[in-house]
């Protein structure tokens, strides 16, 4: 039988795993936690997280869409909450379209059971990537209990050991000419839970993603199948405004009662909820090689993003769907597989990165901006008027399947046209749905 080795059991590894199954491998997942299924899952990195269109497309490749879509939430817009606590609501697309609040743990632990249903994959817990011979297939384990060390060669190897990924460090980062880099943004964040009002119902309306846009730091929050939300703090660590400035009760609860005013009359105990979960930083991690003799990096650990375009699983499923594509193409043979998929996909890895970081200041700075809202509504109206001409990035990138290095092009383009059109007219703000404007932007096209 031909098999495969799977090193990490985390979103994307899960999901392979369900691939690899389906085209025949004997399939070993080793994962360096203990089984998620019996543990607690809200330990560590977010909670909940936005499922959009290359998600679902590459979950429903593998028929396992609908299993997803009993736990998700569909979100149509966001709602903005301004410090005085008026509320604005924006929608994401067209009627009809939506994101989809998932639990992280949810769909990992889902994916896992799907994955082992029918045998042909088995996931090994408390075992610790330590190294791996990228060339022969061959990765090196520690059993973190135990401390027994064993190794495991296969046909093909994959890591998707995610951001910090052990394959990367151990065995890629050793390889000549391999590139790297990893930049942390200023900011971090910390997640916060919103419990649900005590009849069990929401305290926020569940089918929106809440946002209260602050210029240098923000809050979010997206809702939980029990009634709650998370919330996350995104801020600076250091400065005016900061997690430096946050050290104690007394501070927490004046910044959320002067700064988030409607959040903490929902949330007034917030100050003791503070420490629940831990602050976390955010990086993008860039490399290149993505593969190398018979091992290939996915997810993560090939391009690890910051979150603001909510696309790093979403990312992380596609690169699942093109592996997937050349896999048939080029009849498994993984040499080309391997050779195309790098090539084809890490131009994308950059376009999301890129994507991602755009929209960290789009959130942070612009989305209570009048100028930039009135920017997004004339596009929309335009699009609306020629959807053959015009797709709005946000669109592109959350309900298309377009190649996210193009979709980066393409915003870029739209947003200086955009820029010209706005500066032509004094008046934009009156004559923003009228042909004079339509026809300007029709003649940058
Ligand atoms: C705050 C935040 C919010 C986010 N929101 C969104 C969102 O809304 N939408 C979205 O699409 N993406 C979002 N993301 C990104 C998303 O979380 C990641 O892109 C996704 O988890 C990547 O999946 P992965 O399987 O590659 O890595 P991971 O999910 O990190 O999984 C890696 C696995 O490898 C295991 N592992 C690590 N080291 C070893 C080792 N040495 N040996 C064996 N196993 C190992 C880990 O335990 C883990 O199980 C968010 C990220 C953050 C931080």
């Amino acid at each position: 039988m031909k098999t495969a080795t799977i090193v990490g059991a985390g979103l994307v590894g899960s999901l392979w795993a369900v691939y690899l199954e389906k085209a025949g491998y004997q399939v070993k997942i080793f994962e360096l936690r203990d089984d998620i299924r019996n543990a607690d899952i809200s330990a560590g990195k977010s909670i909940n997280l936005a499922l959009s269109d290359r998600g679902w497309k590459a979950l429903d490749t593998v028929n396992i869409g609908d299993d997803i879509r009993e736990i998700a939430i569909p979100m149509t817009g966001r709602i903005m909450h301004s410090v005085k606590g008026e509320l604005s609501y924006q929608p994401y697309g067209k009627e009809g379209q939506a994101i989809y609040s998932v639990s992280r743990g949810g769909v990992n632990a889902k994916m896992m059971d799907i994955a082992e249903k029918n045998g042909n994959a088995k996931i090994y817990y408390n075992q610790k990537c330590i190294g791996a011979d990228l060339k022969n297939g061959i990765v090196y384990l520690e059993n973190t209990l135990t401390k027994e060390k064993t190794e495991v060669k296969s046909d093909v190897v994959f890591g998707t050991d995610g951001a910090f990924s052990a394959i990367r460090y151990n065995a890629f980062q050793k390889i000549d000419r391999f590139n790297y880099s990893q930049n942390y943004i200023n900011d971090g964040y910390r997640e916060i839970l919103l419990p649900a009002n005590a009849d069990g119902s929401y305290p926020l309306d569940k089918n929106a993603l809440h946002i209260w846009p602050r210029g240098k730091f923000m809050l979010i929050a997206l809702a939980n199948e029990d009634g709650s939300f998370t919330c996350t703090l995104f801020m600076p660590f250091e400065g005016e405004n900061s997690f430096e400035t946050l050290t104690s009760k007394e501070a927490v609860d004046n910044f959320f009662k002067t700064t988030f005013a409607d959040f903490y009359e929902m949330m007034p105990n917030i100050a003791d909820a503070w420490e629940d979960h831990p602050l976390s930083s955010l990086a993008i991690v860039r490399c290149y090689p993505w593969t190398y003799g018979k091992t290939a990096l996915m997810g993560d650990a090939a391009h690890a993003t910051v979150p603001f375009y909510g696309q790093g699983m979403n990312c992380g499923f596609e690169d699942c769907t093109v592996m997937w594509d050349l896999m048939q193409k080029h009849n498994e043979d993984w040499d080309k597989v391997f050779e195309e998929y790098q090539t084809l996909r890490k131009p994308d890895g950059d376009g999301v990165q890129d994507l991602s970081l755009h929209n960290y200041h789009v959130m942070r700075d612009f989305v209570g901006d009048p100028n930039f809202l009135l920017q997004k509504k004339i596009e929309a109206h335009f699009s609306q008027k020629h959807p053959d001409k015009w797709l709005p990035l946000y669109s592109q990138v959350t309900f298309s399947n377009i190649r996210y290095s193009e979709a980066w092009k393409t915003g870029q383009k739209q947003d200086a046209i955009m820029k010209t059109v706005m500066a032509k007219f004094e008046n934009i703000d009156s004559i923003w749905d009228s042909e004079e404007v339509e026809n300007a932007i029709l003649a940058e096209i």
